[in-house]
């Protein structure tokens, strides 16, 4: 379902809490949201939906993909980004890494590991700063 965004600052400052197989129905309203937002937005966290559970949804070209309670295990190469965000308003400097390792839960709730690069990887970093509480 297609859920409205959050723009409530005080709300998405707040940590999200590890995410259950219960919160199946979230992954589907976040992809779904990510989709119907897809011309202005290449990912998303599920408090931008106003649910503070960790699970994002990230645009890799080919498809949308949910990662669910994503942990970033390595990074290498920092650099300057300017980022917007459907959150807010503008773009904002941050660091990001170019070289990224992530666990996380795939849509079947089986752990995997994978490494990503430069732009999927910043979009990935964006996500999950959102779980910690962290906007740009
Ligand atoms: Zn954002």
């Amino acid at each position: 379902m297609i859920k409205p965004i959050m723009k409530d600052v005080f709300f998405l400052n707040q940590k999200s809490e590890p995410a259950t197989k219960a919160d199946q129905q979230v992954v589907q309203d976040l992809l779904d949201t990510l989709k119907a937002n897809e011309a202005g937005c290449v990912g998303m966290a599920a408090n931008m939906i106003g649910v503070k559970k960790q699970i994002i949804a990230v645009n890799m070209g080919f498809a949308n993909i949910p990662m669910i309670n994503p942990v970033i295990i390595k990074k290498s190469a920092p650099y300057e980004a300017e980022e917007g965000c459907l959150s807010l308003t503008g773009v904002r400097k941050t660091v990001r890494y170019r070289e990224i390792e992530v666990e996380f839960l795939d849509a079947n709730w089986k752990k995997q590991k994978q490494k990503y690069s430069g732009w999927i990887a910043q979009i990935i970093q964006h996500e999950i700063d959102h779980c910690h509480g962290i906007v740009i």
